[in-house]
């Protein structure tokens, strides 16, 4: 078996990585995503780029549905794949939905019908996790959740003959969300597992350097703390607080936090209106519910275990994870929060803390948005608004209005690229209103057919601008090492793989990672190879392994050293 790593290299997004073992015929992907602000993603984005053919493909394995990882699915379609893209059976929902969003997008290299041929297939019901899943004779496949988003997984791919001691094994990360058992950070998902162990790797990167603890931005209490803030404001000036949010994760944990700050404090919070505005989140929502539900019974202790609840929302409501009756509540308080337009006076039971008690739903969908945009300033409103960078969906009629009104709040939510608006708006964030009218350039949105939408001087914005931390669906590196390294109470201290290949985050955080892991290996006394591949064309042999995984790099290096002395002896030449 071989492994070439595609991308992303030295960069975040355009996950794909191929594999192929050309004696059993064996051709696949794990994950075929868009490249999302490359300075090179158009020729990447347009299948031009690609090493592999997708009719000689036999499959390809999605660990989750994000763009950067799912987005050129349809286009493998469109250029002749065949065959099955094997993923969880949410990831699955989620990706059509997102897809068909970004099929619809002006200059997309596909269309909705492509997004209809793909074949899914979502091995599991009771076996989904931890489950062996045969994709071919004596070529299997296991999932772990990862935690980041739901149906994000961790994906293992085993070889060879199990009786034979011939198996070997390769474990993909996929993007880690934050926290681990006992410790999670968001409010719905449960906590990313530990993969089995493996003879490989493949580690990312995003946040490899980040360790946020110093930070304070994994506290669920201080992040809400932020949202009251905003919320007393608003109820100050009478304003709206505008909050753009990616439709995925982060659009459920802010309708959660926003439930909690209420229910903490009905009365204070009474006159705010709350409205979702973002018809791919709604979607989103009701998958989000499906899967909050799903249960798996444990192989080894027979247990039944949520697949992806998680423990915080339990420990957040005072309750129970392991009260069958108190799960039932918790479940009921989720519906409450990401259901639109639920009856009032729809209260939680009678158990947990005085915050469960005092639960309601409080979100109403947006009916006659233009009505609505025209009164930005008769508040105090909370609108939860895609697209989660202000460009485009909702945030496009919204935003030109609210930002021109200081009684208004913009609060972003989530990492926003060079050249989106909340990018340009961040930007803002620290310029007192007296000099904003110094400032050059201006906001231009886009319209839905593509053109050129709104437009608004950054000297008229006068909204005050906020991000809001804490919400982010990615490990730092004190996570990614934890992940890597499985301390199983304290008495199985081991390593996920002995080698491990680090991808998807740009050189600095790679580098920070690799040494964070080399540091953990050193403490447990464990032997680590850590790569850090560079070359998106060179092939690696996992059959072989061990020191021919370094070829490369030596090859590299023997070069470097060619040039110098060819470069000395030149100078001796020429003196
Ligand atoms: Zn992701
Ligand atoms: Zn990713």
């Amino acid at each position: 078996m071989e492994i070439r790593f595609v991308g992303p290299l030295g960069k975040v997004t355009g996950s794909c990585t191929w594999m192929r073992d050309l004696v059993e015929g064996w051709n696949f992907l794990v994950d075929c995503g868009m490249q999302q602000g490359e300075y090179d993603e158009d020729t990447w984005n347009a299948g031009t780029r690609w090493p592999f053919d997708p009719l000689e493909l036999k499959f390809v394995v999605l660990t989750h549905a994000h763009i950067d990882h799912s987005g050129l699915l349809p286009l493998l379609y469109r250029l002749g794949f065949d065959g099955e893209v094997w993923c969880s059976e949410e990831t699955a929902r989620i990706a059509q939905i997102l897809l068909r969003d970004a099929a619809r997008l002006p200059g997309s290299r596909y269309d909705e019908p492509d997004v209809d041929r793909i074949r899914w297939r979502t091995p599991g019901g009771k076996t989904q996790l931890g489950g062996y899943h045969r994709l071919d004779q004596d070529l299997l496949m296991r999932f772990f959740r990862s935690g980041h988003i739901v149906g994000a997984t961790s994906v293992t791919i085993l070889w060879g003959k199990p009786k034979s001691g011939g198996q070997k094994s390769i474990v993909f990360s996929g993007d880690v969300g934050p926290g681990a058992e006992d410790r999670e950070v968001l409010p719905f998902l449960r906590y990313p597992q530990n993969p089995a162990p493996a003879t490989y790797a493949v580690l990312e990167s995003t946040y490899g350097g980040v360790v946020r603890v110093a930070k304070g931005e994994r506290n669920p209490e201080a992040r809400r703390e932020r949202l009251s803030r905003l919320l007393d404001r608003i109820l100050e000036t009478g304003g709206t607080l505008a909050i753009p949010a990616f439709s995925v994760g982060r659009t459920q944990d802010l309708m959660f936090d926003l439930h909690m700050v209420v229910a903490n404090d009905p009365v204070r919070y009474r006159a705010i209106r709350f409205y979702m505005d973002s018809p791919t989140a709604m979607q989103v929502n009701g998958i989000t519910l499906d899967a909050l539900n799903r249960t798996q019974t444990d192989a080894r202790t027979g247990k039944v275990r949520p697949v992806w609840l998680g423990k915080q929302l339990f420990r957040d409501l005072g309750l129970q994870c392991h009260e069958p009756e108190h799960v039932d509540l918790v479940l009921e308080v989720s519906r409450m929060t990401l259901s639109i337009d639920r009856a009032e006076g729809d209260l939680a039971a009678a158990c947990g803390n005085t915050i469960a008690t005092r639960w309601r739903s409080i979100f109403t969908p947006v009916g006659n948005r233009e009505a609505l945009v025209r009164e930005v300033t008769k508040g105090p409103r909370v609108v939860v608004m895609s697209s989660g960078s202000g460009d485009g969906g909702p945030a496009a009629s919204w935003l030109p209005l609210v930002v021109r009104d200081k009684r208004n709040i913009v609060a972003m939510s989530g990492y926003c690229g060079k050249g989106t608006i909340g990018n340009a708006l961040s930007a803002l964030e620290s310029v007192p209103l007296d000099q904003r009218r110094l400032q050059a350039g201006s906001l231009t949105w886009r319209s839905p057919d593509g053109g050129t939408g709104s437009s608004v001087p950054l000297s008229d914005v006068q909204a005050q601008v906020c991000h809001l931390e804490g919400y982010s669906a990615h490990a730092d590196q004190s996570d990614l090492v934890d992940w890597m390294f499985e301390n199983h109470k304290g008495i199985l201290k081991q390593s996920i793989a002995p080698t491990i290949f680090l991808q998807h985050g740009d050189d600095e955080q790679r580098g920070s990672l690799a040494r964070a892991l080399a540091k953990r290996a050193d403490e447990w006394n464990l032997e680590v190879d850590v790569l850090l591949p560079d070359d998106a064309s060179q092939w690696f042999d996992l059959d072989r392994g061990g020191a021919s995984l370094r070829v490369a790099e030596k090859r590299k290096a023997l070069e470097a050293q060619i040039a110098s002395l060819q470069n000395a002896l030149a100078k001796l030449k020429a003196a």
